[in-house]
């Protein structure tokens, strides 16, 4: 079973689908890390952020480079991320590495901003997961206050705006619910409710699944 899992940053989508993949079971990737992977790679080589021939490069020789996942989740990483994310060459990159993550024979998770919709079309479980900005900077300002980073957060909102704009005004793959998703907000709901929504969403398709199959 594949469980696609897509919405804009810090909606929780990670969290679900790290809770999701431990409850089927099932392995998880975070295409978030390929493309923060992706900027890292660039920057630690002193290349700009702009450089497509270069990101390229990059993006096909992640499974040389070892990465630090603390630095990869900072925010200077996620910002850098969405602007090589926006390079069609670059995402053309990655597309073998996560559908092949896709297609091991007990299924998987994948969470990022088109799975539904270009990596796995046909993933028999889509999950569209949204939050207010206001939820999400506030949640993002908690989560770097916790690991000690700078959490200013009005500069956090201003990160949520940029990259939500930036992800879903890109012409391609831009971030955006495929139609068969479930929409999930989670803007008043906390992670165990968030879980059981999600949860009851998956198990719907499946029995609708088993009736049909
Ligand atoms: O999910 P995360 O915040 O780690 O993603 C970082 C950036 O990578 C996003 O802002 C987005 O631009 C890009 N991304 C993407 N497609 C994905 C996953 C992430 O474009 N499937």
């Amino acid at each position: 079973m594949i469980i696609a899992i897509d919405g804009p940053a810090a909606s929780g989508k990670g969290t679900l689908a790290r809770l999701l993949a431990a409850h089927f079971g099932l392995p998880h990737l975070d295409t978030g890390l390929l493309y923060r992977a992706t900027a890292c790679a660039l920057l630690d080589e002193g290349r700009p952020l702009d450089d497509v021939a270069a990101a390229v490069a990059a993006a096909r020789g992640l499974a040389l480079r070892h990465f630090d996942d603390t630095r990869l989740r900072t925010r200077e990483m996620g910002e850098a991320a969405s602007l090589v994310a926006a390079m069609p060459d670059v995402r053309a990159a990655l597309i073998d590495l996560q559908r092949g993550f896709a297609s091991r024979p007990e299924g998987a998770v994948l969470d990022g901003r088109d799975i539904g919709t270009v990596i796995c079309p046909d993933a028999p479980v889509k999950i569209f997961v949204t939050a207010s900005a206001e939820t999400r900077a506030r949640r993002r300002a908690l989560e770097l206050a916790a690991r000690g980073e700078n959490a200013d957060y009005a500069g956090i909102l201003a990160d949520v705006r940029r990259r939500d704009e930036r992800d879903s005004a890109r012409s391609f793959a831009p971030l955006q619910a495929a139609q068969d998703a479930f929409m999930l907000d989670t803007t008043d709901l906390d992670i165990e409710q968030a879980f059981r929504a999600a949860l009851e969403a998956v198990e719907r398709k499946l029995a609708l699944a088993r009736k049909l199959g």
